[in-house]
């Protein structure tokens, strides 16, 4: 980057692939630009030859990837003349959509399932400002909830079945493109909604798309919006893989499921709003759905922090966890780049981090003598 260039955010960087106008007041808090790890000690353990990278969206201003949607999503509410916004949430939507309220200056109704959310995630709603709204229901109730009460109430839906948020989270797909110089072959994401999954599918490709009238057509997901095409400039789309947690899988179900759980909070969803658009995805990359278990989801959060000193949440892992599986069983082909979405931060839930962690801090005296051997006896 030149020097004396501030990073302002995904849309005053793709602003030629977003719909803003030239004088669209932008509300961004530096979102984007998350870093793209390659993995280099759990691919060792592999018997098959595979380059896995994981994209930090942990590492956005409020600690997932919902910072892309949200930064489009409050930007286009204010453009409209909105006053406030609203959404349900598993927990990291809302703490977005508190955030970029405060930042816009509106307000923020949030409505979280009464318990399953994690800690962090309810602080940062509560320290930005927003009214929480705790019902007693699951994520599913609270959708269907703020879908009616944005239907007679001046204020804007900010979920992902807002066209904007998939707009705004869009653009991890290109900055993956920019560093790898080509789309990965493998995909990998968590999915809940299944909005993240169609995003990215869109930004691909439009990057693929060799005029607009292409990316029309490649694109009946944007609703009109996408108006970029990369000229052609990457050959590839990536088969996009999704996984759920078996406890909360309506896609391997092939039918919504009613009481989800599992420990992956921000993927305990039973009912997908973008669910026909996920088959799709699908459909045209080649991918598939998979289930992966709570616990096997809660190994790869640790295997990944351990070992690669990357720590995200459990909902994240879900992503590195099928993976590694299908890469066992070469569903994902030896040779091939495999890109996994980490998408929030491990620090948003320290609770569950901190119950699975079988070693406890060892208590000794404030002495020398206990603290060295505290260490020494642990050198190996
Ligand atoms: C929202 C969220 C998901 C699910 O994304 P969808 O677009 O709903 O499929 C996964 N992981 C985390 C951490 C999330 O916050």
């Amino acid at each position: 980057m030149a020097f004396g260039h501030r990073y302002t955010g995904l849309i005053e960087r793709y602003r030629d692939r977003l719909p803003v106008h030239d004088d669209t007041r932008i509300i961004s808090l530096g979102e984007g630009n998350t870093p793209l790890i390659r993995l280099n000690n759990i691919p060792r353990e592999l018997t098959r030859e595979v380059e896995i990278y994981v994209k930090f969206e942990g590492l956005n201003p409020t600690g997932s990837f919902k910072d892309r949607g949200m930064t489009m999503a409050v930007t286009k509410a204010i453009e409209e003349g909105s006053r406030a916004i609203v959404c349900a949430s598993t927990g990291n939507t809302s703490a977005a959509a508190a955030a970029y309220a405060a930042r816009a200056g509106i307000t923020a109704f949030v409505v979280i399932p009464d318990g399953k959310i994690a800690l962090g995630k309810l602080a940062q709603a509560m320290m930005h400002g927003a009214t929480v709204i705790q019902i007693e229901g699951n994520f599913d109730d609270g959708m269907r909830l703020v879908k009616e009460v944005a239907s007679n109430t001046p204020v804007t839906l900010v979920n992902s079945v807002n066209p904007y948020r998939l707009q705004g989270q869009k653009t991890a797909a290109f900055e993956i493109v920019e560093e790898l110089g080509r789309a990965p072959d493998y995909h990998c994401l968590p999915v809940g909604n299944a909005g993240n999954i169609t995003a990215h599918w869109i930004g691909y490709s439009e990057m693929a798309a060799k005029s607009s009238d292409d990316v029309t057509e490649a694109c009946s997901y944007c609703k009109g919006h996408c108006k970029y095409a990369g000229g052609g400039m990457v050959g590839n789309r990536p088969h996009m893989v999704g996984y759920q947690a078996a406890g909360s899988a309506p896609f391997m179900r092939g039918a919504m499921v009613d009481n989800p759980d599992t420990v992956a909070t921000a993927i305990r969803i039973g009912h997908p709003q973008s669910w026909d658009m996920a088959w799709k995805v699908r459909e045209e990359s080649g991918g598939w759905f998979d289930e992966c278990q709570d616990d096997e989801i809660l190994a790869a959060q640790k295997l990944l922090a351990e070992k690669e000193g990357v720590f995200c949440e459990p909902a994240s892992a879900a992503s590195l966890a099928g993976a590694l599986r299908d890469i066992r069983e070469g569903k994902i082909q030896e040779g091939s780049t495999v890109v996994c979405t980490l998408t929030g931060n491990g620090l948003k839930d320290p609770d569950t981090a901190i119950a699975q962690s079988v070693i406890q801090p060892a208590k000794v005296p404030a002495e020398l003598d206990a603290v060295s051997r505290a260490i020494r006896d642990n050198l190996v």
